[in-house]
């Protein structure tokens, strides 16, 4: 008998997530509609706290939006961790302006503040934490460091539903503005999908214009206002950027069964801990206590003794998939990314902890469809190739 392929990551959608998209379907609204709507104020009320939240088809789309109704463009620099996805930063290009990456802190992963505060050059206008594996930044020294440079502040928070700093949900925090992803992998899923929150209803109000198209009004308000159905003004060369209904009706959903997922991602990365305490890596590091960390992804690293051995990660983690294990890598660094290598002329010697960290780390399956038993294969194939 042969043992299934252990998948990576798989989504945890089940009947509640299909009675609501056929709900929405038999509505008669494909697009954008009172669903939506009504998923952008479950959403603001779960973060609990006076904020815009407005839906988008990614994050990617969401930190393009937030950048733009900030005003940054050519000649504009913003800073950003190595150690992330293209699309954090990727959206900063989109409009002509330029990316500075730094540096991560070898415990957290997550921006260095002083790393931070050593790239900032007049041009300096925003700074990009990213809540790593779902790990909140230190976001008191970054927040001082932009109060004091006058930067602004989006948070990339992919990773962090729901993660909390000092005691506040992420989202919350006093930066401008934070975005969610509901990409597939994410704790929770509409397949594609971000939320974006910010406090400033100027700028919730620019991105909700430029989420479609530079109307000044969404679908939903054209076609239920008093005004004439047919009337519209566009006032800017805007994207579609827009979330669907039937993609909000997966989104409530999965929201209402956050509680539910975190509980369960707790409970694997807890066992995460004590399965793995005596093999020869770097488990990553868990919030402070009484914080929450959101386990988006269990990050583990080679220790030196383990290199010493001569195992390398390309290997390892080449074995634990012919063991049947789903394993992956976050992330190849920017600064190895070739077209984020040859823009800047990166090397790995300016991201001395980023490049160190990744060339030892590899991310192991955690995810609320796994049980006990799935981990426990996980642990054991590791045992097998580690010792
Ligand atoms: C997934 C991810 C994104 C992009 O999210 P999309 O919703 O797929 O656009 C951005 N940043 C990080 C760190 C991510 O992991």
């Amino acid at each position: 008998m042969t043992t299934p392929f252990l998948p990576f990551a798989l989504p945890d959608v089940g009947d509640e997530e299909m009675r609501a998209v056929t709900n929405a379907m038999a509505s008669g609204w494909m697009t954008t509609g009172p669903v939506t709507r009504q998923f952008e104020q479950d959403f603001a009320t779960y973060l609990g706290d006076d904020l815009n939240a407005i839906a988008v088809n990614s994050a990617t789309a969401g930190l393009h939006l937030a950048l733009e109704a900030l005003g940054i463009g050519a000649g504009d620099e913003v800073i950003a961790p190595s150690l992330t996805f293209t699309a954090t930063v990727e959206v900063a290009r989109y409009l002509n302006a330029d990316v500075v990456l730094v540096d991560v802190d070898p415990v957290t992963l997550t921006m260095s503040p002083e790393a931070v505060r050593s790239a900032i050059t007049p041009r300096t206008k925003a700074i990009m934490p990213v809540h790593y594996a779902g790990l909140a930044c230190d976001m008191a020294p970054l927040l001082a460091i932009a109060r004091e440079a006058g930067l602004r502040v989006v948070e990339d928070a992919a990773h962090a539903l729901p993660t909390t700093y000092d005691g506040r949900l992420v989202g919350t925090l006093d930066s401008d503005v934070t975005v969610f992803s509901f990409y597939a992998n994410k704790t929770m899923t509409t397949g594609e999908g971000g939320m974006i929150v910010t406090r400033d209803s100027e700028l919730a109000k620019r991105m909700k214009v430029m989420r479609l198209h530079g109307i000044d009004r969404d679908a939903f308000d054209r076609f239920s206002s008093s005004k004439p159905s047919w009337y519209y003004e566009i006032v800017a060369p805007g994207f579609k950027y827009n979330l669907t209904d039937t993609a909000s009706a997966i989104g409530r959903v999965q929201l209402s069964r956050l509680p539910g997922f975190l509980e369960r991602r707790r409970a694997l990365a807890g066992r995460y801990f004590d399965l793995l305490a005596d093999l020869p890596l770097i488990l990553p590091a868990d919030a402070p206590r009484g914080e929450t960390h959101a386990w988006h992804l269990y990050v583990v690293r080679l220790t030196d003794a383990a290199i010493g051995r001569g195992l390398t990660r390309d290997g390892v983690v080449a074995d634990l998939i012919a063991g049947g294990i789903g394993i992956s890598v976050h992330y190849v660094p920017l600064h190895r990314q070739p077209y984020w290598r040859d823009r800047y002329g990166l090397t790995s010697a300016e991201f001395p902890v980023t490049d160190d960290a990744y060339q030892r780390m590899f991310t192991l399956p955690l995810y609320t469809r796994m049980t006990d038993a799935d981990q426990d294969r996980v642990v054991e194939t590791l045992r097998t190739v580690l010792t």
